[in-house]
């Protein structure tokens, strides 16, 4: 079935009388070519098994099936799961599960030793997401998404441009944007453009609740300096501040978006010795 047909797409919606819902962030992909980097970048073979969140009418979920051993695919929207049972009909290794992925536990479908997420997810979704799956005991051996074009910017950012988001997915894993996608590949259009994300060599989980408490006391005021941050947020004296900035080679006036990941984690070792502050 040619899902990526708009008038395919309006037929079906039509047929169960549904409108996208702007809520649930329902923004269809309907465009080959983006689809087919899409499943390019998921280099796929009968061996993975595929995680996917927000199915909608099975646009993707169906090139994924075809290339994938197996695909578990999450949708909330109890009327998409209807329409998904007959688009994905002839299909045997589809198995859709309504639910939510905001309050849903990661556990059942991060049991597999290797997984894939592949997924074109609401917007309201996205850091949410990411941040599950790359804290969560067995990581995906690779994440592919198609999200909003900012956001996929922020978490690529390198410094002197670093924001809490590209450092708590960096930490983790190594991002990269695979292509730039206009809002008019979707129906209906959403405001703004996208883009398709890799989400590659993903670490398993690091002791890292230190590393990101020294991270947020950083970015807590991102205008201002970092040393005026860390004494304030950490309750620190400026004067301990200053020397174990400089043991790390970065200045007292730094802001925390010029600091790179290496400097993030130098800081979090460098700060044992600096009581139960952080
Ligand atoms: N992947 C499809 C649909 C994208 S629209 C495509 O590329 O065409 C986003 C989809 O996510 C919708 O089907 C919507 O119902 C679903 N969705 C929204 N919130 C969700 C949530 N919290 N959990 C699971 N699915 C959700």
């Amino acid at each position: 079935m040619n899902l990526t047909s708009p008038t395919k797409i309006k037929e079906i919606l039509d047929k169960y009388q549904i409108k996208p819902s702007k809520s649930l962030g329902q923004n269809f992909l309907i465009d080959k070519n983006i689809l087919d980097k899409i499943i390019l970048a998921s280099n796929l073979s009968k061996k993975d098994i595929v995680l996917e969140i927000g199915p909608g009418i099975g646009t993707l979920t169906q090139e994924l099936a075809k290339l994938a051993g197996k695909v578990i695919a999450i949708e909330k929207d109890h009327d998409m799961v209807n329409i998904l049972a007959e688009t994905l009909k002839d299909f045997h290794n589809i198995h859709i599960i309504e639910g939510d992925a905001l309050t849903l536990d990661p556990k059942p479908y991060t049991l597999y030793p290797k997984y894939k997420l592949i997924a074109n997810i609401p917007y309201y979704l996205t850091s949410h997401l990411i941040r599950t799956f790359l804290e969560c005991e067995n990581p995906p051996q690779e994440i592919i998404l198609l999200i909003q074009k900012e956001v996929a910017q922020r978490i690529c950012a390198k410094p002197p441009f670093m924001n809490l988001l590209a450092v708590s997915v960096q930490f983790y894993a190594t991002p990269e944007i695979i292509s730039y996608v206009s809002k008019n590949c979707f129906l209906p259009a959403p405001k703004v453009d996208s883009a398709i994300i890799s989400i590659k060599d993903i670490g398993s989980r690091i002791e890292s609740s230190e590393f990101f408490k020294i991270v947020k006391a950083g970015f807590s005021h991102p205008r201002k300096q970092l040393a005026n941050n860390f004494c304030s947020a950490l309750k620190m004296e400026r004067k301990a501040v200053d020397a174990w900035l400089l043991k790390n080679n970065i200045k007292p006036n730094q802001r925390a978006e010029t600091l790179s990941i290496e400097d993030w984690k130098n800081l979090a070792q460098g700060a044992e010795g600096l009581g139960d502050r952080v």
